[in-house]
């Protein structure tokens, strides 16, 4: 099952695929922001907890829906008129982020998501504690492996496809003058 580590490797690929603006892509702050949305929908786990002791309570309900990518995509990509700390991105990027999440828990685990919430819920069954979770995340990471490793290697693929594709671009742009 996609873990945060995981998550955010697909949100990173997913930002890399969907977007041409290169120039901030490795700053630190940008990182953190995808990292945050990429892991939004398990936001639903602490809430779970906090209440009722329960990681599983509220998991996988309208966090781990197309509307709810929808809706926080919007206020993410608005988030940086607030601070100066949050970075700029496209409301079309941070819903395809937000919504990787959900395609990643639907097609990596057995479990269901609430894709077309409020029209359909699939709450996610059993008990998780505190422990349970902590434990999860922390040592369970590595089953993720597969999943970062194949995603590292897409970020590494896209980047050298765009990498060549500019310098083509650069090498016509240089050649046009010369034609005239
Ligand atoms: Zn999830």
């Amino acid at each position: 099952m996609p873990l945060p580590m995981g998550h955010t490797a697909i949100g990173l690929a997913t930002y890399e695929l969907s977007t041409n603006n290169n120039s901030k892509r490795n700053s630190l702050k940008l990182i953190i922001f995808l990292t945050i949305l990429a892991n939004m929908p398990d936001f639903d786990v602490i809430i779970g907890l906090l209440i009722k002791w329960n990681g599983n309570a509220f998991h996988r309900g309208p966090t781990h829906s197309l509307l709810f990518a929808l809706i926080m995509g919007f206020l993410a990509s608005r988030a940086w008129k607030f601070s100066s700390q949050i970075p700029r991105v496209k409301f079309g990027v941070c819903f395809l982020i937000i919504l990787s999440h959900v395609l990643g828990d639907f097609f990596f685990t057995s479990s269901p998501v609430s894709f077309f919430w409020p029209l359909e819920v699939s709450w996610s069954a059993g008990h998780s504690g505190w422990s349970d979770v902590l434990n999860t995340v922390f040592f369970q990471g590595f089953q993720d492996a597969g999943i970062i490793i194949g995603c590292s290697i897409s970020i590494i693929l896209i980047r050298l496809i765009k990498a060549h594709r500019q310098t083509l671009f650069d090498f016509k742009i240089r050649q046009k003058p010369l034609n005239k």
